[in-house]
């Protein structure tokens, strides 16, 4: 997809500052460092759009963006980054679950797990809550540039294997390195938005 316009519209932290309007919203979730930053910036072209691992301490917010006026971006901030305090970690909480729980507009959610290596409790337990909420789910396998390939089949069978993902849900293999998976990432966040 030809993506001509991509912007932020707000780093929104509660309900009053969502944006207006109908647009149909895809979220995209994932462990800090697991290449979310990367894969909106590659999706959609853009250098530095979502901007990458943002650093602890710093406001971490809901980032709406508008792709090409016909669809929102959402950028759930990174989970799993040891340093945070619990405080900051409670606030992501009660943050994410507003949103995911309360959002109509909300289609589904991309949740970025890394190639590299077994998906964490924290993984998991997202993608449970995620479920919960009855959400569809997108489930995109970053830095595939970083599996042999004579590693690849075994490698997802057993990423797959923990998920345990319902049979609705489907994956994306991806690397924004090669580029591998754009394509396939769009449809299938197309199907979801109904674009
Ligand atoms: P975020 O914290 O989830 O937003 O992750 P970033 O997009 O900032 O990426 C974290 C690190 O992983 C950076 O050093 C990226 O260059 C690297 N990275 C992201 N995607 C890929 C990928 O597909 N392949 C490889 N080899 N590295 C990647």
């Amino acid at each position: 997809m030809n993506v001509h316009k991509a912007e932020l519209l707000i780093s929104a932290v509660g309900p009053d500052q969502y944006p207006d309007g109908n647009l149909p919203e895809i979220a995209f979730a994932g462990r800090s460092n697991v290449g979310k930053s990367s894969f909106i910036n590659t999706i959609t072209q853009r250098k530095k759009l979502a901007y990458t691992s943002q650093q602890p301490g710093k406001t971490r917010t809901l980032n709406f963006f508008s792709i090409n006026d016909i669809c929102h971006f959402v950028d759930i901030p990174g989970y799993g980054y040891a340093k945070v305090s619990k405080k900051e970690r409670e606030f992501w909480g009660r943050m994410t679950e507003e949103y995911l729980q309360t959002r109509p507009q909300l289609k589904g959610v991309v949740l970025l797990i890394d190639a590299r290596h077994e998906p964490s409790d924290q993984d998991l337990m997202m993608y449970d809550w995620l479920k919960y909420y009855e959400l569809p789910v997108i489930l995109v396998i970053t830095k595939m540039d970083k599996v042999k390939k004579t590693k690849r089949t075994a490698h997802i069978k057993q990423i797959l294997s923990s998920i345990d993902p319902s049979s609705e849900d489907g994956h994306v293999l991806f690397s924004s390195e090669t580029g591998e998976g754009k394509e396939e990432a769009w449809r299938a966040i197309r199907r979801l938005a109904s674009i």
